[in-house]
């Protein structure tokens, strides 16, 4: 029979209400002659709330018992959900990571799926059950429960809709689909009906927080095909697959942003082959990630290095550098905040030169100054003032003509 993984986020479970409407959802699909897979997240905002009581106790949380609380967010919704179909009439069956085989490395917080041991779950199946897995987790070959990190029941969702080549995995959330940019921020942005991975990889590492960057990158990996859809009607969603046919016409698909950047300078170091990798290792030795870096030789002698992190790393950053200004030498720390990353997105870009020149272009008509600018093929990022986000946003929306797509869907060749 074929199979479909769907997986539905916190607030498509939010409430008993919807998650008696996820139910009947996964009747229909069950009706329909599917193999079923669910993958549920924690009802709501309940692992923010294991978040805020854990750190009643503490600030430094013991990252084992992390997981083994939060873990427990999801186990809620797949308990609840499994009766409800049992209820209806539906065989079904709530299984934790550990019981699914959801086998990840030894890290806590934000580990990475290693293997899915499919024996379990595929029993399962044969029964002719609805299997109803905990997002968000897994476990280690010693036995200690993990998980994969904010958000991670996405990547949970594919990872499983791989393991056992699902035809299709749903991603039901609280939005139509995957858009041109934030419609919270752009009136006009638009629903996309497709995306190729490579697209959606950039959106979600660039800041588009609606699909888990981790999950996209296994999608492309073992070919995947996502639809990102609400679960509050029945619109088709946007698909994300390999090759895409619509709005070949655009160059840009979407636009990406991060609110909140800083950007760090280090003035005065000295000009050697080392100074790079010495920089940067003791950043990453603090678990600080670094973005766009820029290294300007002022002369023989002297160096300087730009660089932008997330501004919540900043306290980090700081005192790591200060700790090793000795072994670095540099001579001066700047740090200028309240800035923002915009990026531009498409796989058309790569045929249509130009456009990171246009992007320019449209910035500078509307008087925003960029510091910094970093590109590969498919993307252009630039940092600019986070007072000038919005209309920076609005502009670009335009100017790339996402606003309305040059070809209707209807008209272009099929895939
Ligand atoms: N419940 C987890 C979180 O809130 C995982 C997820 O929803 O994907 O981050
Ligand atoms: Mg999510």
């Amino acid at each position: 029979m074929t199979l479909q993984v769907m997986k539905f986020g916190g607030t498509s479970v939010g409430s008993i209400e919807k998650i008696q409407r996820v139910g009947s959802r996964i009747q229909k699909k069950k009706a329909a002659g599917y193999d079923v897979i669910v993958v549920v997240s924690a009802m709501g905002k309940t692992t923010d709330h294991l978040v805020d009581l854990a750190a009643g106790i503490t600030v430094r949380p013991s990252k084992r018992e992390m997981d083994m609380l939060l873990a427990t967010g999801e186990q809620q919704t797949m308990a609840l959900l499994a009766m409800y179909l049992i209820n209806e009439g539906i065989e079904a069956v709530s299984m934790m990571g550990w019981q699914a085989g959801m086998v990840t490395e030894a890290s806590h917080g934000n580990a990475r799926i290693a293997d899915i041991k499919r024996e379990s779950i595929q029993k399962q199946l044969n029964l002719g059950k609805v299997v109803i897995v905990a997002g968000f987790q897994g476990v280690t070959e010693d036995f200690e429960i993990t998980t994969l990190g904010r958000g991670g029941s996405d990547t949970s969702a594919v990872a499983l809709a791989a393991a056992f080549k699902a035809e299709l995995c749903e991603i039901y959330t609280d939005v139509e689909g995957v858009y041109t940019t934030d419609p919270r921020y752009v009136s006009k942005a638009r629903k996309l009906a497709e995306l190729s991975y490579d697209e959606m990889l950039e959106m979600a590492n660039l800041g588009a927080g609606v699909l888990h960057p981790r999950s996209v990158e296994n999608a492309k990996k073992y070919k995947v095909p996502l639809v990102v859809r609400s679960s509050f009607n029945d619109e088709p969603g946007t698909i994300i697959k390999e090759e895409t046919s619509m709005e070949t016409g655009l160059a840009v698909s979407g636009l990406a942003f991060e609110k909140e950047v800083t950007k760090i300078t280090l003035l005065g170091l000295p000009n050697k082959i080392e100074t790079l990798s010495n920089v940067f290792k003791v950043l990453a030795g603090a678990g600080v990630n670094v973005d766009i870096i820029i290294q300007n030789a002022l002369d023989k002698e002297t160096t300087s290095i730009s660089f932008t992190i997330a501004s919540t790393h900043l306290a980090d950053a700081l005192d790591v550098l200060k700790t090793n200004q000795p072994i670095l030498s540099y001579s001066d720390l700047n740090i200028e905040s309240n800035l923002a990353k915009v990026s531009i997105i498409g796989s058309g870009m790569v045929s249509n030169p130009g456009v990171a020149a246009d992007m320019f272009e449209v910035m500078s008509n509307i008087d925003v100054k960029i510091k910094m600018v970093s590109t590969s093929e498919i993307k252009v990022s630039t940092v600019i003032p986070t007072s000038d986000l919005n209309k920076a946003l609005e502009a670009l929306h335009e100017a790339f003509h996402l606003d309305s797509p040059l070809v209707e869907p209807e008209l272009s060749s099929k895939a």
